[in-house]
């Protein structure tokens, strides 16, 4: 597959091409071009050919294209969904869900566009007035992880189109081709060439699109080193950016929660995906009094949880590859070693369907202490810490020395208990007594080293538009 810039599709200047592997077998299956600071160049100016001409598109009909775009997503999500489930090897119904879920998004950003104002200060002598209005920042440059690309570019795409800003879109390494089939389907639905580019390649190519003079907004997620780099390179020419990036997330299991709903919480949030997901639960404080029927319900509940191989079905796929796989192994390598126990999973996968791809059981590691590395550092797959405390207050405490600040998870039979314990975590986002989908209606983000701004919502859309005060003066003729 190609690149996608101004309306096409098109090789690297350079030829070059990178291979895109099924993490399933390991095996290569297609390449897209391996893009280069040129391609970035040719990519940048047809977005910011785009721009005058969107940026002054009525919002009726920005509303209208985005909303058309949505639909095409969720008509075609099937297609996009099984390209999805090739390269990053998340089993298929998951991955179609993505598609249609981020087509949701798509319609939740054009409505707010429809609701967005500028305003007019009415202290103003006669003949004067004060306007304050709203300008899109301009070309946008988005770069994405692996572990829900469409979703992702979503949070991103949808807010900075219905503002008025063309995107260059830069995907992981590891899942480029979703992305690319989307900016070729919302072309078809009637975006207009330069609006959406696509460009592929590796962090150097990330690397120039950050540096590049045109762009003046830098939206990421990632890794929080990537995300630290960007934000460092960005200064250089003042472009604003949103980071969302990595987590640690610890939920507090108090001795009055109901156990059941928060071991079907914590298993649900925990696994899914592989455990390749940003706020995921990574880590458990547990009162003691309650401590061991929690890991009884726990390790109940992942041994339910079945590994899809090659070829097959099941709930947990392969994680996308060896670098991120590495982290898990070091994690539960390293919990050993300190005298933790593992009492779920732990060991690499093998056999047929399993030995081309970097499969982990669901793991959990009981026992952990704070200097384990797995109760200190983002795991990124399919691993939770479990501590037991002695009270909600040393939870609270534990969960926040931290450097991340992406989400907490709270579990209590006491409302104003757990109130407290939400108001009292460091995190962009928590969750009381159950872990629902995040809304696409309200901010998320991380505080700390977990990011910079918020995505979805009218936080969302905010965010890829700047503030212009206009002053006004006339001769007033009465
Ligand atoms: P990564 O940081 O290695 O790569 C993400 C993207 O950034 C890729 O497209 C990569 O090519 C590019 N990149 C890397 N270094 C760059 C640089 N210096 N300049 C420009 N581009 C650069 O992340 P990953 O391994 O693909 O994804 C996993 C990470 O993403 C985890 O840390 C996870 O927590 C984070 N994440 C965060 C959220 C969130 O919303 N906070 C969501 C999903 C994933």
């Amino acid at each position: 597959m190609e690149m996608f810039i101004d309306g096409r599709y098109t090789p690297a200047l350079s030829g070059k091409v990178m291979d895109v592997t099924d993490p399933t077998t390991g095996a290569r299956f297609d390449s897209v071009p391996l893009g280069d600071a040129a391609d970035a160049d040719a990519a940048i100016r047809a977005a910011a050919r785009a721009f005058p001409t969107w940026a002054r598109v009525p919002m009726t009909e920005r509303v209208r294209v985005q909303k058309a775009c949505a639909q095409a997503l969720r008509d075609h999500a099937p297609r996009i969904g099984a390209v999805l489930h090739r390269e990053l090897g998340r089993p298929l119904p998951g991955c179609i869900g993505e598609i249609a879920r981020s087509a949701d998004l798509l319609d939740i950003y054009a409505e707010e566009g429809l609701r967005l104002q500028a305003t007019m200060a009415l202290g103003a002598a006669p003949g004067e007035r004060t306007m304050v209005t709203r300008d899109p920042v301009g070309v946008v440059v988005a770069i994405t992880p692996f572990n829900y690309p469409i979703t992702l570019l979503m949070f991103k795409l949808g807010a900075a189109l219905i503002a008025g800003c063309p995107v260059v879109a830069k995907p992981s390494e590891d899942t480029p081709l979703s992305t690319i089939l989307l900016a070729e389907l919302f072309h078809a639905a009637g975006l207009p060439a330069g609006l959406f580019n696509v460009v592929t390649g590796a962090r150097d190519l990330g690397e120039a699109l950050v540096a590049h003079p045109v762009p003046r907004k830098i939206a990421f997620t990632g890794s929080v080193p990537a995300g630290k780099a960007i934000a460092a390179a960005a200064a250089g020419t003042m472009k604003r950016v949103t980071l969302e990036l990595g987590g640690h997330s610890a939920a507090i299991v108090c001795a009055d929660a109901d156990l059941d709903r928060a071991a079907a919480a914590i298993i649900r949030h925990g696994f899914a995906n592989s455990g390749q997901f940003c706020y995921r639960v990574n880590r458990l404080y547990v009162e003691r009094p309650v401590y061991q029927a929690l890991l009884d319900r726990l390790v109940a509940g992942v041994r339910a949880l079945t590994l899809a191989p090659a070829g097959g079905t099941g709930d947990l796929g392969p994680l996308v590859n060896a670098r991120i796989f590495a982290t898990s192994e070091a994690q539960v390598a390293d919990a050993r070693s300190r005298g933790a126990r593992i009492v779920a999973g732990g060991d690499r996968a093998t056999g047929p369907g399993f030995d081309g791809g970097c499969y982990l059981p669901p793991t959990l590691i009981a026992d952990a202490t704070p200097d384990m590395l797995i109760m200190r550092e983002e795991t990124f797959g399919p691993v939770i810490g479990i501590a037991p405390v002695d009270s909600p207050a040393e939870a609270l405490h534990l969960a926040n020395d931290s450097r991340f600040g992406l989400a907490g998870f709270v579990f209590t039979g006491d409302l104003a208990k757990g109130l407290a314990l939400c108001e009292g975590f460091e995190a962009g986002s928590v969750w009381l007594n159950d872990i629902q989908r995040s809304s696409h209606h309200v901010p998320f983000g991380g505080m700390k080293e977990s990011g910079l701004g918020r995505e979805k919502g009218r936080y969302g859309v905010e965010s890829y538009l700047e503030y212009k005060t206009i002053y006004l003066s006339w001769e007033p003729p009465l």
